[in-house]
């Protein structure tokens, strides 16, 4: 970002559903601030430990040297004055406790760049995530591609029963979907849909295929 000149700190944020490459963009901006020889640092929430701890890896296999902290006041506590790019992933994970955090390193002139879900496995606004784009100087908002019938996918379809806000772990236990094919509650679209009622397969009763 360009616009803003000077000693200025901002926050950029990255939203998408899983598997819309918020890891791979976060991951991009930070190696380049590396580059151009910028002190960086890079948190994410003790909760996400997907592949590696100290580690943040997107879901093709890139990765970066991160932090873990368990609340977002522990990035200010963790932070070396001398910092310019502060780099947060899976900022849903955090509460609404990151806003503030956030509002704080770009006014100490951090240029901020944080990464989460923006909607939840039901697709409602996943909190704090609406609250800092409301704050934000820039926001991008990636999609996934529709594992169902290959279109954009703005939301991520929970594959496991559970009634859980946070059900972290396999990424098997979610997939993209674009609007059409969402199921914000398949438990309940299959007991509205009755007994399914399985066809008889000829010869499956004495074993063969
Ligand atoms: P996020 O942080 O948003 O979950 P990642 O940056 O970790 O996303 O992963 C993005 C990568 O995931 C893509 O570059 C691609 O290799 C892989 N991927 C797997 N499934 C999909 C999908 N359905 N749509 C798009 N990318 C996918
Ligand atoms: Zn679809």
């Amino acid at each position: 970002m360009d616009i803003v000149k000077g000693n200025m700190g901002w926050i950029e944020v990255v939203v998408g559903p899983m598997f819309s490459g918020k890891s791979e963009e976060l991951i991009r901006r930070l190696r380049r601030a590396e580059i151009a020889r910028q002190r960086v640092q890079i948190f994410k929430p003790a909760i996400d430990s997907r592949y590696t701890a100290n580690e943040i890896v997107s879901h093709s296999g890139l990765g970066i040297p991160s932090d873990n902290v368990s609340k977002a006041s522990e990035i200010l506590e963790k932070l070396q004055p001398r910092t310019e790019v502060v780099g947060i992933d899976e900022a849903q994970f955090l509460g609404d406790e990151v806003v503030e955090v956030c509002t704080k390193l770009a006014n100490l002139g951090k240029r901020v760049i944080v990464a989460g879900l923006d909607t939840d496995y039901r697709g409602r606004p996943f909190e704090p995530m609406p609250r800092l784009l409301a704050v934000a100087e820039e926001i991008t908002k990636l999609l996934a591609i529709c594992v169902r019938c290959g279109n954009p996918a703005v939301h991520t379809q929970r594959l496991v029963d559970s009634e859980e806000l946070i059900v972290v772990g396999a990424t098997e236990m979610y997939e993209a979907r674009c609007r059409r094919c969402f199921e914000p509650n398949p438990a309940q679209a299959r007991k509205e849909a009755g007994p399914v009622i399985m066809p008889r397969i000829r010869g499956a009763a004495n074993g063969a295929a």
